[in-house]
């Protein structure tokens, strides 16, 4: 087993991704196991981000690093929240103050789509020229209305319209099979296994 270390402490995201890599040979192990310091975040675009957090897990640890990087992005706000979703509405973060801050701002707004965005990078080596990047992009409206209580984030607000429902009103299974970050890490997979 080769070993990988994910720039995430978030225990969801790791059986996640645990699950899928392992049948690669790869024994996923979190960044926290080897007391990987918080990484900032500066930049205004995810994959920036997302470059940053893989570097800093390889630098801390020797070993190839995994990091992802996630947000939703609202057309009429130009792309806001963005990089910022997890904090849209300031510090502690919260997911009912950030969606009651998004549906303020899209009152008396006709354009309400909107997509999630996930963006996941593999470094072998903290000084690889050549990373792997995958993504995924959901498309949806946001509504005004609060509807189902699965999911997390933004989901309850996140209407699917070709499913008729939100985010929050799928099952794990349904969302992982659409959403950005299921797309994301099945194009990571293919990445991976190309390279051998
Ligand atoms: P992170 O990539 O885990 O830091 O996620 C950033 C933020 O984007 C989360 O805190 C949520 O606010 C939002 N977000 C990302 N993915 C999702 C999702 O699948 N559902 C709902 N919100 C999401």
């Amino acid at each position: 087993m080769r070993q990988l270390v994910i720039a995430s402490n978030n225990p969801g995201k790791l059986r996640e991704i645990g699950q899928i890599l392992a049948p690669l040979g790869f024994q996923v192990r979190p960044q926290a196991d080897f007391g990987v310091p918080e990484c900032p975040e500066p930049h205004v675009t995810f994959v920036e981000n997302c470059i940053a957090k893989a570097r800093h897990a390889a630098a801390h640890t020797g070993l190839p690093a995994l990091a992802d990087d996630s947000g939703i992005c609202v057309h009429a706000l130009g792309g806001a929240p963005g990089v910022h979703s997890a904090r849209y509405a300031g510090e502690p973060r919260s997911d009912a103050r950030n969606n009651a801050k998004l549906v303020q701002a899209l009152q008396g707004v006709a354009d309400r789509r909107a997509h999630y965005y996930c963006v996941m990078v593999y470094l072998r080596h903290p000084e690889d020229p050549e990373p792997l990047i995958a993504e995924g992009r959901w498309y949806g409206e946001i509504i005004d209305t609060p509807r189902g209580s699965g999911g997390f984030g933004y989901d309850p607000h996140f209407l699917v319209p070709e499913l008729g429902r939100t985010g929050a009103e799928l099952s794990a299974q349904e969302k992982n099979a659409i959403s950005h970050r299921g797309q994301a890490l099945r194009a990571l997979v293919e990445k991976l296994q190309a390279l051998g």
